[in-house]
């Protein structure tokens, strides 16, 4: 029996792009060789993928096989003692989040949804609130399964000298298929978060603040109005958070409170709903600025208590936009982003802003380096979405920063190879039986 089937829609998570795929879901990873060797048979090239929390076409593949790996979702080992999970990489944060959180383990690094596969994750090299103590979770990768073309399963480990484990990390799936990968936890006293919100009035604030908080917070991070303008240009609030000493280690539940049931109309997105929204963040953030203690989830999910919550785009779907620009630029480089997003009148509710820290990423193709990434949610509106994309491009560009291609659907190939400086490197451990869109969009010479 054929293990790929048809399918018409397979959508990104941002929802601008749709295309078919052939998808297979194995259920048990002795039968990936085989169904790896059946798809290149039928003449596919393959792309492994997670629970498709990608904005653009990193995890897509069209007309070609997809295979999608949330069936392979066990735990294999977890040993308290060294801290070390072994799971199948379709394994989800969610999952095992519920399995080591009582046993006052915690993921060294954790983007914001948990709903994000081991592999997915790791093929983007996922960084986090804390990325400035713990780096990207490449760094926490002790071994990992990689299933070739030719139906090989490698065993790799950080030192491993071929380069194949550091093209892996942040390799966005096209070395091969992840299919187990063992982690180094964190141990944590308790189950609650301490955690101190801090409004801030304009972008100088936020950069005196993110200085002020590094040593002494493990998490920062800091949500932005991204419409205001002139004197108020990027104020915001600024959260930082320890995890706290006592408390109870019982996990909150996490319940998603509300699912978007579909698609909203497009116009429920404009610069009026969005700038009421933001108004109000900002009324509520003052008023609830201070210290308070909270659970993880509310902490490090908050956008998961709404289950879809990118429906609320409507069916034109929209754009997520994250750069990270350099250090010794961040200031203007950042106040230029900003002005020119206030000035379109465009964008979101979701705006964020956080400095990375000087840890390197293990990775050829890891995104996050020294400097202050900014990550918006675009409603997409055609053209004049993508003008300002293009304005936002050439201001990163210049101050030799780059975008994120895990929230990527549109960068040039010129952008994407002066960004990534390592590419043609990490193109000689491309396995020629895989592909993605994005890789064909961004590869051209
Ligand atoms: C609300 C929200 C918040 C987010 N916050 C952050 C954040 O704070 N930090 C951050 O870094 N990211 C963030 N992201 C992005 C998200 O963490 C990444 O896109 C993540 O990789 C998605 O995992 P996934 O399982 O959905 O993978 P998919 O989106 O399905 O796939 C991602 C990539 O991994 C590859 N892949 C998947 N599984 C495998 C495998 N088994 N073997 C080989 N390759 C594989 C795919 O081919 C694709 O290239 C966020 C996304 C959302 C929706």
């Amino acid at each position: 029996m054929n293990p790929f089937s048809p399918s018409d829609s397979i959508r990104s998570w941002g929802g601008v792009l749709k295309a078919p795929h052939h998808v297979a879901r194995p259920g048990w990873r002795s039968e990936l060789s085989r169904l790896v060797l059946s798809g290149r048979q039928q003449g596919y090239r393959l792309l492994a993928c997670g629970l498709r929390r990608s904005y653009g076409d990193s995890g897509l593949n069209p007309h070609e096989g997809l295979i999608d790996m949330t069936g392979l979702d066990r735990m294999i080992t977890l040993d308290p003692a060294t801290r070390r999970i072994r799971v199948e990489a379709g394994a989800s944060f969610d999952a095992i989040l519920q399995v080591i959180v009582r046993q006052g383990l915690f993921l060294p690094v954790t983007p914001g949804t948990r709903f994000v596969t081991v592999g997915g994750a790791i093929a983007n090299d996922v960084h986090g609130k804390n990325h400035h103590r713990h780096g990207t979770i490449g760094r926490w990768v002790r071994r990992l399964g990689l299933l070739r073309s030719d139906g090989l399963e490698l065993d790799l480990a950080p030192d491993d000298p071929s380069g194949l484990f550091q093209a892996t990390i942040g390799g966005l799936g096209l070395t091969g298929v992840i299919t187990w990968a063992e982690i180094e936890l964190m141990p944590i006293a308790s189950a609650m978060m301490d955690v101190e919100n801090i409004p801030f009035g304009k972008l100088d604030e936020f950069f005196t603040l993110a200085a002020d908080s590094e040593d002494a917070f493990d998490y920062t991070v800091s949500w932005i109005d991204c419409l205001s303008g002139g004197e108020r240009l990027g104020r915001g609030i600024f959260t930082r958070g320890n995890h706290a000493g006592t408390g109870s280690i019982l996990p909150d539940r996490g319940n998603t409170l509300l699912t978007m049931p579909v698609n909203l109309p497009g116009l429920a997105m404009n610069r009026y709903s969005i700038s009421a929204f933001n108004a109000l963040y900002v009324w509520n953030g003052r008023r609830k600025s201070g210290t308070a203690r909270t659970g993880l989830h509310p902490f490090f999910y908050p956008l998961d208590s709404i289950g879809r919550w990118n429906r609320m785009y409507g069916r034109n779907g929209m754009y997520q936009y994250q750069s990270v620009v350099p250090a010794a630029v961040q200031k203007e480089a950042t106040h230029d982003m900003l002005k020119a997003i206030s000035a379109s009148g465009q964008g979101s509710f979701l705006a964020v802003l956080k400095t990375f820290g000087d840890v390197a990423s293990p990775g050829l193709l890891s995104f996050p380096a020294p400097g202050t990434t900014l990550a918006l949610d675009f409603p997409n509106r055609g053209d004049v979405t993508l003008k300002l994309m293009g304005r936002l491009d050439a201001i990163v560009r210049e101050a030799g920063g780059r975008l994120y291609p895990a929230k990527d659907g549109r960068m040039s190939a010129a952008m994407f190879q002066a960004g990534y400086p390592a590419w043609q490197e990490f193109a000689k451990y491309v396995d020629a039986g895989f592909s993605s869109h994005f890789w064909k969009r961004v590869s051209q010479i």
